[in-house]
Protein backbone atom coordinates (compact mmCIF):
# COMPACT_ATOMS: atom_id res chain seq x y z
CA UNK A 1 0.00 0.00 0.00
CA UNK A 2 2.84 2.47 0.83
CA UNK A 3 4.30 1.48 -2.21
CA UNK A 4 1.77 2.19 -4.33
CA UNK A 5 0.97 5.55 -2.94
CA UNK A 6 4.39 7.23 -3.72
CA UNK A 7 4.13 7.03 -7.11
CA UNK A 8 0.21 8.09 -7.06
CA UNK A 9 1.52 11.43 -5.37
CA UNK A 10 4.32 11.92 -7.82
CA UNK A 11 2.18 11.38 -10.70
CA UNK A 12 -0.49 14.17 -10.01
CA UNK A 13 2.83 16.79 -9.36
CA UNK A 14 4.20 15.82 -13.25
CA UNK A 15 0.80 15.94 -14.11
CA UNK A 16 0.45 19.80 -14.24
CA UNK A 17 3.78 20.48 -15.72
CA UNK A 18 3.26 17.86 -18.68
CA UNK A 19 0.76 20.62 -20.15
CA UNK A 20 3.18 23.31 -19.51
CA UNK A 21 5.83 24.42 -22.14
CA UNK A 22 7.80 22.42 -24.48
CA UNK A 23 6.61 19.09 -22.49
CA UNK A 24 3.13 19.91 -24.09
CA UNK A 25 4.49 20.05 -27.89
CA UNK A 26 5.74 16.74 -27.83
CA UNK A 27 2.56 14.98 -26.87
CA UNK A 28 -0.16 14.09 -29.29
CA UNK A 29 -3.31 16.42 -28.24
CA UNK A 30 -6.39 17.56 -29.47
CA UNK A 31 -5.80 20.62 -31.81
CA UNK A 32 -6.41 23.93 -30.47
CA UNK A 33 -9.87 25.93 -30.59
CA UNK A 34 -9.50 29.22 -30.33
CA UNK A 35 -11.95 32.18 -29.91
CA UNK A 36 -12.43 35.73 -28.82
CA UNK A 37 -12.92 36.35 -25.34
CA UNK A 38 -13.57 37.88 -21.84
CA UNK A 39 -11.68 37.26 -18.66
CA UNK A 40 -14.04 36.85 -15.75
CA UNK A 41 -11.95 35.76 -13.30
CA UNK A 42 -8.55 34.25 -12.72
CA UNK A 43 -7.25 31.78 -9.09
CA UNK A 44 -3.83 30.76 -8.15
CA UNK A 45 -3.84 27.70 -8.39
CA UNK A 46 -0.49 25.73 -6.89
CA UNK A 47 2.42 28.04 -7.69
CA UNK A 48 2.97 28.49 -11.09
CA UNK A 49 -0.71 28.08 -12.61
CA UNK A 50 -3.59 29.99 -12.87
CA UNK A 51 -7.38 29.18 -13.11
CA UNK A 52 -9.07 31.21 -15.32
CA UNK A 53 -13.01 31.82 -15.97
CA UNK A 54 -13.37 33.19 -19.19
CA UNK A 55 -16.51 34.04 -21.53
CA UNK A 56 -15.98 32.82 -25.52
CA UNK A 57 -17.71 34.33 -28.25
CA UNK A 58 -17.58 31.22 -29.87
CA UNK A 59 -17.71 28.96 -26.98
CA UNK A 60 -19.82 30.62 -23.74
CA UNK A 61 -18.10 30.47 -20.88
CA UNK A 62 -15.56 28.11 -19.62
CA UNK A 63 -12.66 27.68 -16.95
CA UNK A 64 -8.78 26.34 -17.91
CA UNK A 65 -5.83 26.35 -16.39
CA UNK A 66 -3.24 28.45 -17.91
CA UNK A 67 0.18 26.91 -16.92
CA UNK A 68 2.85 28.61 -15.60
CA UNK A 69 1.27 32.07 -15.70
CA UNK A 70 2.25 33.39 -12.34
CA UNK A 71 5.68 32.31 -13.41
CA UNK A 72 5.80 33.54 -16.72
CA UNK A 73 4.09 37.04 -16.33
CA UNK A 74 5.45 38.42 -19.50
CA UNK A 75 3.92 35.67 -21.51
CA UNK A 76 0.86 36.48 -20.49
CA UNK A 77 1.12 39.70 -19.23
CA UNK A 78 -2.12 41.95 -18.50
CA UNK A 79 -3.99 39.39 -20.81
CA UNK A 80 -5.63 37.79 -17.48
CA UNK A 81 -6.48 40.56 -16.03
CA UNK A 82 -10.66 40.94 -15.05
CA UNK A 83 -12.28 42.18 -18.02
CA UNK A 84 -9.77 41.97 -20.63
CA UNK A 85 -10.78 41.48 -23.86
CA UNK A 86 -8.60 39.02 -25.88
CA UNK A 87 -7.93 36.25 -28.44
CA UNK A 88 -7.51 33.07 -26.50
CA UNK A 89 -6.43 29.71 -27.45
CA UNK A 90 -7.48 26.45 -25.69
CA UNK A 91 -7.32 22.52 -26.00
CA UNK A 92 -10.21 20.70 -24.72
CA UNK A 93 -9.08 17.49 -22.43
CA UNK A 94 -11.62 14.35 -22.46
CA UNK A 95 -11.68 13.53 -18.96
CA UNK A 96 -11.51 17.18 -17.12
CA UNK A 97 -14.15 20.20 -17.13
CA UNK A 98 -10.97 22.34 -17.46
CA UNK A 99 -9.54 23.11 -20.80
CA UNK A 100 -5.68 24.36 -21.41
CA UNK A 101 -5.07 27.79 -22.38
CA UNK A 102 -2.10 27.97 -24.31
CA UNK A 103 -2.24 31.23 -25.54
CA UNK A 104 -3.53 34.47 -24.88
CA UNK A 105 -3.75 37.67 -26.74
CA UNK A 106 -4.75 41.35 -25.75
CA UNK A 107 -7.10 42.88 -28.45
CA UNK A 108 -8.15 45.60 -26.15
CA UNK A 109 -6.88 47.08 -23.21
CA UNK A 110 -8.76 48.59 -20.10
CA UNK A 111 -5.71 49.17 -18.42
CA UNK A 112 -7.12 52.48 -16.64
CA UNK A 113 -10.21 50.97 -15.02
CA UNK A 114 -7.67 47.68 -14.14
CA UNK A 115 -5.53 49.89 -12.09
CA UNK A 116 -8.26 52.35 -10.29
CA UNK A 117 -9.53 50.73 -7.26
CA UNK A 118 -13.05 52.63 -7.46
CA UNK A 119 -13.26 51.49 -10.83
CA UNK A 120 -11.80 47.80 -10.44
CA UNK A 121 -14.71 47.48 -8.12
CA UNK A 122 -17.57 48.37 -10.65
CA UNK A 123 -15.20 45.81 -13.44
CA UNK A 124 -15.86 43.13 -9.72
CA UNK A 125 -19.62 43.25 -9.73
CA UNK A 126 -19.52 43.24 -13.85
CA UNK A 127 -17.76 39.89 -13.56
CA UNK A 128 -19.52 38.30 -10.79
CA UNK A 129 -22.72 39.02 -12.49
CA UNK A 130 -21.41 37.28 -15.67
CA UNK A 131 -20.00 34.35 -13.63
CA UNK A 132 -23.76 34.31 -11.72
CA UNK A 133 -25.91 34.36 -14.82
CA UNK A 134 -24.34 32.82 -17.68
CA UNK A 135 -24.74 28.68 -18.30
CA UNK A 136 -21.07 26.93 -19.06
CA UNK A 137 -20.47 25.90 -22.41
CA UNK A 138 -23.15 28.57 -23.94
CA UNK A 139 -22.45 30.97 -26.60
CA UNK A 140 -24.50 34.69 -25.65
CA UNK A 141 -23.86 36.93 -28.22
CA UNK A 142 -26.35 39.91 -26.76
CA UNK A 143 -24.44 39.29 -23.62
CA UNK A 144 -20.88 39.01 -25.00
CA UNK A 145 -21.97 42.84 -26.84
CA UNK A 146 -23.25 43.86 -23.51
CA UNK A 147 -20.07 43.16 -21.21
CA UNK A 148 -17.74 44.65 -24.02
CA UNK A 149 -19.78 48.08 -23.88
CA UNK A 150 -19.88 48.09 -20.43
CA UNK A 151 -16.57 47.83 -19.78
CA UNK A 152 -15.63 49.91 -22.53
CA UNK A 153 -17.70 52.64 -21.18
CA UNK A 154 -16.38 52.33 -17.49
CA UNK A 155 -12.54 52.82 -19.12
CA UNK A 156 -13.89 55.25 -21.59
CA UNK A 157 -15.65 57.14 -18.98
CA UNK A 158 -13.50 56.88 -15.79
CA UNK A 159 -16.97 56.25 -13.90
CA UNK A 160 -18.84 52.63 -13.14
CA UNK A 161 -21.98 54.07 -12.03
CA UNK A 162 -23.92 54.40 -15.25
CA UNK A 163 -22.60 51.72 -16.91
CA UNK A 164 -23.34 49.07 -14.15
CA UNK A 165 -27.03 50.53 -13.75
CA UNK A 166 -27.39 49.57 -17.86
CA UNK A 167 -25.33 46.25 -17.31
CA UNK A 168 -27.45 44.94 -14.70
CA UNK A 169 -30.49 46.34 -16.50
CA UNK A 170 -29.70 44.70 -19.55
CA UNK A 171 -28.62 41.24 -17.61
CA UNK A 172 -32.34 41.18 -16.27
CA UNK A 173 -33.93 42.22 -19.41
CA UNK A 174 -31.80 39.73 -21.31
CA UNK A 175 -32.33 36.86 -19.12
CA UNK A 176 -35.92 37.39 -19.62
CA UNK A 177 -36.83 38.20 -16.14
CA UNK A 178 -37.79 41.74 -15.77
CA UNK A 179 -40.74 42.44 -13.88
CA UNK A 180 -43.50 45.16 -14.87
CA UNK A 181 -42.11 48.26 -14.19
CA UNK A 182 -45.32 50.23 -14.32
CA UNK A 183 -47.80 47.77 -11.95
CA UNK A 184 -47.77 45.95 -8.60
CA UNK A 185 -47.14 42.69 -9.31
CA UNK A 186 -49.39 41.58 -6.31
CA UNK A 187 -52.47 43.56 -6.83
CA UNK A 188 -51.54 45.35 -10.45
CA UNK A 189 -52.15 48.67 -9.50
CA UNK A 190 -50.60 51.06 -11.55
CA UNK A 191 -47.53 52.95 -9.87
CA UNK A 192 -48.70 56.18 -12.34
CA UNK A 193 -46.60 58.96 -10.63
CA UNK A 194 -45.38 56.90 -7.52
CA UNK A 195 -42.51 54.84 -6.39
CA UNK A 196 -42.51 50.48 -6.93
CA UNK A 197 -40.68 48.60 -4.25
CA UNK A 198 -37.88 45.77 -5.08
CA UNK A 199 -35.98 43.42 -2.53
CA UNK A 200 -33.69 40.62 -3.28
CA UNK A 201 -36.78 37.96 -1.89
CA UNK A 202 -38.81 39.95 -4.44
CA UNK A 203 -39.29 39.17 -8.23
CA UNK A 204 -41.45 41.80 -9.17
CA UNK A 205 -42.17 45.74 -8.28
CA UNK A 206 -44.51 46.00 -5.71
CA UNK A 207 -46.74 48.95 -4.59
CA UNK A 208 -46.92 51.30 -1.74
CA UNK A 209 -49.71 49.02 -0.13
CA UNK A 210 -48.49 45.31 -0.75
CA UNK A 211 -44.38 46.27 0.35
CA UNK A 212 -42.84 44.07 2.97
CA UNK A 213 -40.53 46.40 5.31
CA UNK A 214 -36.73 46.59 3.66
CA UNK A 215 -38.15 46.63 0.45
CA UNK A 216 -36.67 49.71 -1.44
CA UNK A 217 -38.50 52.08 -3.78
CA UNK A 218 -37.88 52.96 -7.66
CA UNK A 219 -38.78 56.54 -8.73
CA UNK A 220 -40.31 57.11 -11.34
CA UNK A 221 -37.19 59.03 -12.72
CA UNK A 222 -35.79 55.34 -12.20
CA UNK A 223 -38.39 53.64 -14.27
CA UNK A 224 -38.02 56.42 -16.83
CA UNK A 225 -34.43 55.60 -17.21
CA UNK A 226 -34.88 51.94 -17.78
CA UNK A 227 -37.31 52.98 -20.54
CA UNK A 228 -34.11 54.82 -22.28
CA UNK A 229 -31.98 52.39 -21.50
CA UNK A 230 -33.71 49.69 -23.54
CA UNK A 231 -34.29 52.02 -26.41
CA UNK A 232 -30.87 54.32 -26.43
CA UNK A 233 -26.96 53.02 -26.73
CA UNK A 234 -25.22 53.40 -23.50
CA UNK A 235 -22.39 55.82 -25.09
CA UNK A 236 -24.90 58.24 -25.98
CA UNK A 237 -26.44 58.87 -22.59
CA UNK A 238 -24.42 61.54 -20.70
CA UNK A 239 -24.20 60.88 -16.59
CA UNK A 240 -25.99 64.17 -16.09
CA UNK A 241 -26.32 64.68 -12.16
CA UNK A 242 -30.01 64.00 -12.92
CA UNK A 243 -29.81 60.99 -13.55
CA UNK A 244 -26.88 59.50 -11.04
CA UNK A 245 -30.02 58.86 -8.61
CA UNK A 246 -32.80 57.24 -10.73
CA UNK A 247 -29.52 55.24 -11.97
CA UNK A 248 -28.51 54.19 -8.58
CA UNK A 249 -32.30 53.25 -7.79
CA UNK A 250 -32.63 51.11 -11.03
CA UNK A 251 -29.20 49.61 -10.50
CA UNK A 252 -30.10 48.85 -7.06
CA UNK A 253 -33.76 47.07 -8.12
CA UNK A 254 -31.82 45.28 -11.07
CA UNK A 255 -29.08 44.17 -9.12
CA UNK A 256 -31.64 42.70 -7.20
CA UNK A 257 -33.70 40.59 -9.77
CA UNK A 258 -30.01 39.00 -10.38
CA UNK A 259 -30.02 38.06 -6.45
CA UNK A 260 -33.46 36.53 -6.77
CA UNK A 261 -33.19 35.34 -10.24
CA UNK A 262 -29.89 33.11 -8.99
CA UNK A 263 -30.99 32.80 -6.06
CA UNK A 264 -27.23 34.29 -4.81
CA UNK A 265 -25.79 36.78 -2.95
CA UNK A 266 -23.65 38.99 -5.31
CA UNK A 267 -20.82 38.93 -2.68
CA UNK A 268 -19.04 42.57 -4.25
CA UNK A 269 -21.75 44.54 -4.58
CA UNK A 270 -20.94 45.57 -0.73
CA UNK A 271 -17.80 47.21 -2.15
CA UNK A 272 -19.58 49.32 -3.97
CA UNK A 273 -20.63 51.59 -1.37
CA UNK A 274 -17.10 51.83 -0.14
CA UNK A 275 -16.18 53.74 -3.32
ZN1 LIG B 1 -49.95 46.13 -4.83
Amino acid sequence: MIINAVPRVRANRTWRCRWSGAASSRRPSMPARETEAIILKTFSLGEADRLVSFFGRSSGRMRGVAAGARRLKNRYGSTLEVLSHVQLWYVERETRDLVRIQQCELLESFHKAQSDYALSTGLAVVSEVAEQVLPEHETAEAMFRLLLLTVREIERTGAWQLPLSYFAFWTVRLGGYLPQLDRCAQCGTSFGERAGFHAPWEAGLLCEKCKRPGMRPLHLEGRALAERFAGERLDKIEFAAAIEKPAAELREAALNWIEQHTEKQLQTRKLLETT
